[in-house]
């Protein structure tokens, strides 16, 4: 067993109220400048939709992430040792400025400068690229809250594992709906991008995971954009060089959430530690589809257990990593309550970042001028929801429908109990039934409900300042090399640092 800590994070989508203030708030810190102005490290998605680049989910044109071969082999979908060469000049996978959107701003100065006239004056749109007035055909949240449109949402791929009836419910007029999905990187514990990189300027950060570009070696051959399978790599075009959220280490270092974190107002953002096992990711990430979700889940190891505990201590994962990992909230969303799920787990990177899929309003018909459903079953009309179980399994559980019906009955449950609590209008023996039917004790039901409705910033973002400056220098003075003490100090800090510069 190789125990190492990771930073994770849950988004629950529950409560996600789609205002994109997460994503203002990365763009004022991070991408405000030339060459990063198409770039969203954190983009808010509505789904069904195509997404921002268009339809970054669809690996048959992209090919990002990792595949396996008949052979069982993990192999990079988009490179292979020849093809890896000759994509270096020529790479009919990357997605180009169309796929993204033409950035532009508005001509704002002709709000004073123009002329007194019986119109309103207008400011119109420029690109900012080339400066000239362009008309705005797209943009990095084009589809939001047009769910239905034939334009946008049919176009979904996720969409391709619908029956032909389950789709053309999904968009008649009463049934209409559409759920927020934000997007930042996953800082994946198996990450395609740092795998594809040939000049080996990607890296994760051994002490928490972190995956980052070295900006002195990138020399902006943009493997990485293709390898990504979330395309939350990007290519700054003024520099020259690769880019990616950095999860505002900065600030984690100093014991503050990251900027988007921060910003949420929905509240939907927890971080927190895992301890993983990296021995086991390997054979983990090539189960087969069905079964990636549990064997994601395997890999992480529970921080009470002592055996786990001395794993830590021996792979140099500090004391304080252990005990922030013992009240990690992404440790009981993940593992505890088995109630966050990863995004697209077959693309096989080991996402990070996991999600608990929103729990959504039942379809109905109307006949005869009136709304009619049939919701008076505990859990039959999870099967009716307005997003199919289908449509949800292709995001979150890489098809396995039973993984995601299990997490809609427990957040069913614990609605009940609470509603039966507050409201008192439930039978209590229903109560019971349901929550043995979901798996949930009631004393699960309150921890859940109270980390969800009432988790304040201390439970929502438990991370330690990070001790970056202590493992670096504790390298090449006492033994503590790479080799020999990994968890102290990592893959990104194999270098002392360079002071008074
Ligand atoms: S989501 Fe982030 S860590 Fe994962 S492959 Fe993409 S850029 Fe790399
Ligand atoms: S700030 Fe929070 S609630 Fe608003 S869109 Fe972003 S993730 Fe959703």
């Amino acid at each position: 067993m190789d125990v190492r800590a990771h930073v994770a994070m849950v988004f629950h989508l529950d409560k996600c109220i789609g205002c994109h203030t997460c994503s203002v708030a990365c763009k004022n810190v991070w991408t405000d400048r030339p060459g990063a102005e198409y770039m969203w490290w954190n983009n808010v998605e509505t789904k069904p939709g195509t997404g921002y680049p268009t339809l970054w989910e669809d690996q048959l044109n992209y090919k990002g992430g990792w595949e396996l071969t008949a052979n069982r082999e993990l192999k990079l979908r988009c490179q292979n040792k020849v093809s890896s060469f000759l994509k270096l000049f020529y790479n009919p996978n990357q997605p180009g400025l169309d796929d993204y959107y033409e950035p532009w701003t508005y001509k704002y100065q002709d709000l004073f400068d123009a002329e007194a006239g019986d119109d309103q004056p207008t400011a119109v749109p420029v690109s900012q690229i080339t400066g000239e007035v362009i008309d705005i055909e797209a943009g990095p949240n084009w589809d939001d809250d047009l769910s239905g449109s034939p334009v946008y949402a049919e176009n979904d791929p996720n969409l391709r594992h619908l029956t032909e009836d389950e789709r053309r419910m999904l968009f008649e007029i009463e049934n209409i709906s559409m759920m927020y999905l934000p997007r930042i990187c996953n800082h994946c514990a198996n990450p395609s991008c740092v795998a594809s990189c040939p000049s080996g300027a990607l890296y994760k950060r051994g002490e928490d995971g972190i995956v980052l570009v070295n900006q002195d070696k990138c020399r902006g051959w943009r493997a990485c954009v293709s390898a990504c399978p979330y395309k939350k790599m990007y290519y700054n075009w003024q520099t020259g060089k690769s880019e990616k959220c950095i999860l505002c280490y900065p600030r984690v270092e100093t014991g503050q959430p990251p900027a988007c974190f921060h910003a949420c107002v929905g509240r939907i953002r927890y971080m927190g530690v895992l301890l993983y096992d990296a021995d086991r990711i390997e054979e983990a990430m090539k189960a087969p589809e069905h079964s990636l979700v549990e064997a994601q889940r395997s890999v992480i190891l529970d921080p009470n257990d002592p055996e786990v505990v001395r794993g830590a201590a021996e792979s140099g994962v500090s004391d304080i990593f252990v005990a922030v990992a013992r009240r990690s909230p992404v440790y009981k969303y993940v593992k505890e309550w088995e109630l966050a799920l990863p995004l697209h787990p077959e693309f096989r990177t080991m996402p990070m970042l996991y999600y608990v899929p929103p729990l959504l309003p039942i379809s109905g018909r109307m006949g005869d001028g009136i709304y009619e459903h049939d919701a008076d079953e505990f859990f039959s009309h999870l099967d009716k929801a307005r997003l199919p179980m289908r449509y949800l399994a292709a995001l979150f559980a890489a098809g396995n429908e039973e993984i995601v019906r299990l997490v809609m009955k427990k957040q069913m449950a614990v609605r009940y109990f609470k509603r039966a609590q507050e409201v008192d209008d439930v039978d209590p023996e229903k109560v019971k039934r349901v929550l043995r039917e979901a798996h949930v004790t009631p004393e699960t039901a309150e921890a859940i409900y109270r980390m969800t409705a009432l988790g304040n910033m201390e439970n929502r973002y438990v991370m330690p300042p990070i001790q970056r400056e202590e493992a670096i220098e504790g390298m090449g003075n006492n033994g503590c090399s790479p080799e020999f003490c990994k968890g102290a100090c990592g893959f990104g800090a194999t270098q002392p640092p360079r002071r008074g510069a």
